[in-house]
């Protein structure tokens, strides 16, 4: 799985990778982490993946405890799927803008707004969100499984999408199906600058582009694929030829990229403010806020009350792909 650490950084470096894999073994512990972190820490984990692939993981890990290298829904998803393990976030500040995007108290309001109009609902909530959204939730989706789940809603019934306005009206091109859009979105893929897509296409004209469908549609319009980052890993493995890549998604999925599939060159599509578009909630967590996480025990995720219900919606919308309309609160 991992390539030997002494390619990869300083002797201190070595030392506190040997300490987290002595710590692992310790705590009897694995290691999830995002495409979106370091790749120093995606080389010490049992597990990379976008959400819904981690998220899957974190049901089928045979680990007392887990520690989750992402932001904090990604950790709470986790928990709720596995009540009885312990999960640790190496910073419990490592949020994310998308989901504070779209506060409970609000979708309550909106929902209550909406049927009182006479309108029969159901809410499909993007999974970077908080548990106390999803518990509010008749479907969590992922970029990897969305448009499944989408076919999964009654005709007869409007959908009402949170949070992601972007992922959103990608949704409705690709199924056709109308939605009530909320209006938040991600402050990494928002910030993605068109012009410099463009400059870099100039530059390299035989260049494929590939985004993440949380960009703007000004930039989805622009590439030859939109796909969520295991999409993107399928889509650039068909290519046998050496190919140049613009990738317009979190800078550190290069690093999972070149991992993966070595034999292509990837350039990142800048964004408005600089040329790394990384996301500062995931920087947070870094390799000695791993290793002291493992050591104290801490930051965990503890269960809250909300949890039953979310995890409830979580289970059959990623966990149970039989789960059927019927079983479906009412609207
Ligand atoms: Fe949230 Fe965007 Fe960071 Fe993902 S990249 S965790 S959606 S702020």
């Amino acid at each position: 799985m991992n390539a030997p650490i002494t390619t990869i950084g300083t002797i201190s470096d070595v030392d506190i990778y040997e300490e987290i894999e002595a710590l692992k073994v310790r705590e009897d512990a694995a290691i999830l982490a995002h495409y979106y972190q370091d790749g120093e820490i995606q080389e010490l984990a049992d597990v990379t993946g976008d959400s819904l692939k981690l998220a899957r993981a974190a049901t089928k890990v045979p680990n007392r405890t887990i520690v989750f290298c992402g932001v904090h829904f990604m950790a709470e998803t986790a928990k709720m799927l596995n009540p009885e393990k312990r999960v640790l976030l190496p910073d419990m500040g490592a949020g994310c803008s998308l989901s504070d995007s779209c506060p409970a108290p609000a979708l309550a309001r909106r929902q209550q707004q909406l049927r009182a109009e006479g309108r029969r609902i159901q809410t499909v909530t993007y999974i970077n969100s908080s548990a106390a959204v999803k518990a509010l939730s008749d479907w969590v989706v992922t970029s990897g499984n969305a448009r499944e789940v989408i076919e999964r809603v009654p005709q007869d019934q409007e959908i009402l999408f949170v949070p992601d306005r972007h992922l959103g009206q990608y949704l409705v091109e690709v199924t056709g199906r109308p939605m009530i859009l909320w209006d938040g979105s991600c402050m990494v893929h928002e910030l993605f600058s068109v012009n410099d897509m463009l400059r870099m296409k100039r530059k390299l004209p035989a260049a494929l582009t590939v985004a993440h469908p949380e960009c703007p549609a000004n930039i989805r319009e622009q590439s030859d694929f939109v796909g969520g980052t295991e999409a993107m890993i399928d889509y650039v493995t068909r290519f046998e030829q050496p190919t140049d890549f613009l990738v317009a998604t979190e800078a550190n999925m290069l690093w999972q990229l070149e991992a993966k599939v070595p034999r292509h060159r990837y350039h990142p599509v800048p964004g408005i403010t600089c040329a790394c578009n990384k996301c500062p909630h995931m920087a947070r967590n870094t390799l000695e806020k791993l290793r002291d996480c493992l050591a104290n025990g801490t930051p965990e995720i503890v269960w809250q009350q909300q949890f039953q219900r979310a995890s409830e919606v979580l289970r059959r919308s990623l966990i149970d792909p039989t789960a059927t309309v019927s079983e479906l609160p009412g609207d």
